[in-house]
């Protein structure tokens, strides 16, 4: 329980940091959910941050994921799942997790739907963008957003909430967020996942819903 006042106290110093962008934006602080990203923090962590109130969990490597809901049989928040998904992995994600933010294929939301089990509620899903044309990283064009829209909400057992993206880590992010912002208003989707530990503040003002927040809440990671 070493990391429980720090964890707490981190978590805290993130909520502040929401309300202030969010005020300054002349948003509403409770219109922007807080995912707290525990790859490779300890289960303690994330008893640390349940305990402060914390809901939401974002994971981004399979194995690592089931072996901490292994270990926490009685956690009752919501797993999201935020990393690269190959399309022979998606059944433990399909049967675990209640979102997941990186679907950028028709053929992972296929496998998904068909995975899904029926006693369980839709699962989340969120189209990746590669908004700024990154060579390294996932994500769908922009341009083959709205087909995959219209595919994701023919499947039965997905919900679709809306986008997430990545910006390149090396350039100002707030054009990314603004695109993507501008790209959920013409497919006439509300969730925005994008905003991390550095540039929560930017995506708050471009509209983001749904922060990503792993190293300024949990601190540096193993
Ligand atoms: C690791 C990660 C985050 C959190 O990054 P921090 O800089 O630690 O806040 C958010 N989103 C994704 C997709 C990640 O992989």
């Amino acid at each position: 329980m070493r990391n429980t006042p720090a964890v707490a106290e981190r978590l805290q110093a993130v909520r502040v940091r929401i309300a202030r962008a969010a005020r300054a934006a002349g948003r509403e602080p409770g219109s922007i959910a807080l995912l707290a990203v525990s790859k490779r923090q300890s289960v303690a962590a994330i008893e640390a941050a349940r305990a402060a109130g914390q809901r939401a969990f974002g994971e981004n490597y399979l194995q690592e994921a089931l072996d901490k809901m292994d270990a926490l049989p009685d956690f009752d928040g919501e797993w999201h799942f935020i990393g690269r998904l190959q399309s022979n992995k998606t059944r433990p994600v399909a049967e675990r997790f209640d979102w997941v933010h990186t679907v950028d294929r028709g053929k992972l939301a296929r496998r998904l739907s068909e995975q899904r089990p029926a006693g369980l509620a839709p699962l989340n899903i969120c189209i990746q963008v590669n908004i700024d044309d990154d060579p390294a990283k996932a994500g769908c064009a922009p341009g083959e957003a709205a087909a995959l829209v219209a595919q994701i909400r023919d499947l039965p057992r997905l919900r679709l909430r809306g986008l997430m993206c990545i910006p390149q880590a090396d350039r100002d992010p707030a054009p990314a967020f603004a695109a993507l912002a501008e790209l959920g208003r013409e497919l006439a989707l509300d969730t925005l996942s994008m905003g991390m530990s550095g540039d929560l503040e930017a995506a708050v003002t471009a509209g983001s819903t749904l922060l990503r927040v792993g190293t300024a809440i949990f601190g540096p990671r193993d």
